[in-house]
């Protein structure tokens, strides 16, 4: 039976960490890392992330403010509300939930968010940056999430390879960019597949390490796992449970009870990738607040 890699447990250390990073912040600053999420409309999935992501901040010592606004707010009213998180110098980190309404445009929106307050790492500038390997660029949190696992757990990708099953530019792109850097996390072979690719199987059983984002229940079966690997499970998907009071349960891509008789390690749904990216999300608003604050004292240093 395969190790589970605990995103919950690796979570509560990190975000210990970050707690103490914070308060480290405090006292040299004199703020805490502000963090800004804003909601537009009433969805309830969008709902529940945004209470989460304010709780985590508070909870690390942050200030955290949240910006609802109705689900018919104009785009240009959206725009301004992020010029002014953009001016204000209590807030380092600024995130829109996605999805947006129709009516708005969700890239035109993502590029008006300062790149160094983008700590959800989707600004087309920071996914420059990271193409191009840049070691200190705010990364997207769930790839990142993965890789701290990853490390965390003792296996280094260096030199391992990593399939990937997943190509979206929140998940499967950006972890394969990680993967490729040339620092801690790096440096391994990777092999990305999608919805075109033939014969998947036979792709995902040479892998050392199987990412799967793909969003379809039991898609990986015990068969096309190499013995030995190490499997990480970014998928959330709802299937019907009548034995569960809300009619459903959540379940990830992978075939958990038979892939963990043929794995080394991997990571459970719910309570592994999920947890990690949130924990992310504060880690990355840290550092953009050492930043942006480390850039204020420089150029105040200048104008003495
Ligand atoms: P997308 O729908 O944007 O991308 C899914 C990818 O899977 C696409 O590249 C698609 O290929 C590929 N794909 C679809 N069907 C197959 C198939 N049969 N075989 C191989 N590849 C296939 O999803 P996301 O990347 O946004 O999310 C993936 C999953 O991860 C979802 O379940 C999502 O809920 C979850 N998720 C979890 C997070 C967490 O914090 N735990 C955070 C973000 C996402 P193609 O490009 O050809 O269409």
């Amino acid at each position: 039976m395969a190790k589970i890699i605990s995103g919950q447990e690796l979570s509560e250390t990190m975000r210990s960490e970050i707690a103490s990073d914070a308060a480290e912040f405090h006292s040299e600053s004199g703020m805490a890392p502000g963090l800004a999420v804003v909601l537009v409309g009433a969805d309830p999935a969008s709902e529940v992330y945004v209470r989460m992501k304010g709780k985590a901040a508070d909870k690390a010592g942050f200030v955290s403010r949240q910006v609802t606004l109705p689900p018919e707010t104009p785009e240009d009213e959206l725009l301004g509300v992020v010029a002014g998180l953009n001016a204000d110098p209590s807030i380092h980190g600024i995130l829109v939930q996605l999805p947006l309404p129709k009516h708005i445009d969700s890239a035109r929106v993502l590029l008006a968010i300062d790149p160094d307050k983008d700590v959800d790492g989707f600004h087309p500038m920071n996914a420059g940056r990271l193409a191009v390997g840049d070691e200190s660029v705010l990364a997207p949190c769930t790839p990142a999430g993965i890789i701290e696992m990853l490390m965390r757990s003792g296996y280094d990708p260096s030199g391992r390879h990593v399939v990937v099953v997943g190509r979206s530019n929140i998940v499967g792109k950006p972890v394969a960019l990680l993967l490729l850097r040339k620092g801690r996390g790096g440096n391994a072979t990777v092999t990305i597949a999608h919805s075109r690719t033939k014969d998947l199987g036979a792709i995902t059983r040479q892998a050392d390490i199987l990412i799967a984002a793909v969003g379809r229940a039991n898609l990986i079966t015990g068969d096309m796992v190499k013995p030995g690997a190490v499997v990480i499970d970014v998928g959330v998907n709802r299937v019907d449970d009548p034995a569960s009071s809300k009619g459903y349960r959540l379940v990830g891509d992978v075939a958990f009870d038979e892939v963990a008789e043929v794995a080394e390690a991997i990571t459970p749904v719910p309570g592994g990738v999920g947890p990690m990216t949130i924990t992310m999300l504060l880690r990355n608003t840290v550092d953009a607040a050492r930043r942006l604050h480390a850039a204020d004292a420089a150029r105040g240093a200048f104008a003495d």
